[in-house]
This record gives structure tokens, sequence and C-alpha cells, in this order.
């Protein structure tokens, strides 16, 4: 048997290398943690751009329901909305697919909780797929539920998690999933994100909606769908939410 060069055998292990980051079971603790980079201090809230659909003013919950399509139940006051524990997620009335959505949010200070447990919600398109939030500001969890995971399937690039009681941002790029007339996949949704302005996410492509310790496949659905916020029982705010439809 011939022995391969040395540069063939950096490569193919480098093959496998990449092949072992795709197969990272759902939740494993042991997948690497991304390195923390310091995004800077928080800012004034980003302004909306004129094409914009202002989802959240600070003043007024009339775009959002619970999951039942009654009143919403968050507390809102100084201009931010409050989950209030146990009145459920909220979702916009309006349903929405492709689009570019800015979120800011806040973890509560002081800290409460480890792991999960800790300034937990989350950010869903299509009411399906979730960008985590989560206090992850010295706050170790699992590399994919950790805040601006593609919760369950992807860590972000790097933990870019401002302190809890700082307001950070989510500008997420967002493409649903396209189904063809007999419902089969024909495009799995992708998404770019930045957190604080650091981009976390480059065009990832999706493995299926969101679920906890699975990665169901996908299921054809509507080609617009609420956006949706996560009541994990934990008093998390959020603040100027806003979205430009790409479609
Ligand atoms: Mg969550």
């Amino acid at each position: 048997m011939k022995t391969l060069p040395a540069g063939m055998l950096i490569l193919a292990a480098a093959a496998i290398v990449v092949a072992a980051q795709q197969t990272w079971t759902i939740h494993d603790p042991n997948r690497p943690l991304p390195p923390v980079v310091d995004p800077g201090p928080a800012g004034p809230p980003v302004p909306a751009p004129s094409d914009a659909i202002v989802l959240f003013d600070g003043m007024s919950l009339l775009q959002w329901t619970d999951a039942k399509g009654q009143p919403a139940r968050w507390k809102v006051e100084n201009g931010y909305m409050e989950v209030v524990p146990k009145t459920g997620s909220i979702q916009t009335v309006k349903g929405f697919g492709d689009c570019q959505l800015h979120v800011e949010w806040m973890a509560p200070s002081p800290a409460k909780g480890t792991d999960q447990d800790r300034g937990n919600s989350g950010v869903f398109l299509m009411n399906l797929y979730e960008v985590q939030v989560l206090d992850s500001y010295e706050n170790k969890t699992y590399a994919d539920g950790m805040a601006a995971a593609i919760y369950g399937q992807f860590p972000p690039l790097v933990n870019a998690c401002r302190k809890p009681g700082e307001w950070q941002t989510y500008d997420i790029v967002f493409h649903r999933p396209r189904f063809g007339e007999d419902k089969k996949l024909l495009q799995p949704a992708t998404m770019t994100i930045f957190h604080n302005g650091i981009l976390v996410h480059d065009n990832a492509v999706l493995t299926g909606p969101t679920a906890h310790k699975a990665r169901p496949p996908y299921v054809a659905h509507a080609d617009q769908l609420p956006i949706s916020l996560q009541d994990h029982s934990h008093p998390v705010r959020y603040r100027n939410i806003w979205l430009r439809p790409l479609e």
C-alpha cells in the first residue's frame, strides 16, 4: 500500500473535523463554546428605517396577541415590554415571511439562575424558528442553546452578549423555507444574524423547525406566519421591534 503525502493526510484530517462539526448531537454539552467578544457599550434604540413596519414602539401591544388571539398580557412601561411569567408567549397579529427583523432585548438584572434558567426568552420567526434569547454573560449552557443560537441547531459564531440589565440588539435576515405543491421541501430556511452589531450567523441553513431535545424535519406551512416572543418564565424586556418585509 502506498503511503499518502503529508498534505493529503492533513486535508483528510480536516475533512473529518468538518464532518464531525456537522454532526453534533442536539444540546451536546461537549460542543465547543464560541469565543467571547466585547461588543462595546449599548447605544440608544436603533431608529426604524422609513420603509419598516414598527411592531413595537414602546407604547402598546396592539400589534401582538397571545397564542389564542387574545390581548397580550405582558407589561408595557417606560418604553419597553416585559415578559409576565406564565401569561404565555406573544405573537404578531400579522404574518410575515422573508424579512429583516430588528429586536432589542434586555436580560433581568441582577441576574438570577444559571444555565437555561437565566434570562431565557426567544424570538421565533414564523412562530417556528427560534433565535434564542438568554443571558449568556458569564453564564455557561450548551452551545446550541446560548444567546443568539439558532436554538438546538447552531451556536453563534461568537458570544457577543452584554451584561444583564444592558440593552442588546438582534438584526436577523430570514428567508422562509419553500415548499412545492406536493408539500415537499424545495428550499430550507436560512438566517443571517448580527448580535450587538456582530455577525453571529452567516447564512445558516436551518435543519427544520425549533424543538427542545429534537430536530424535527420541515413540515409544509403557510408563506406568512406571525413572529413570536417566548414566555420562558423570566422577566426579559423588549423594545424597538421593527421589520422590513423582503418579499
Ligand atoms: Mg428560549
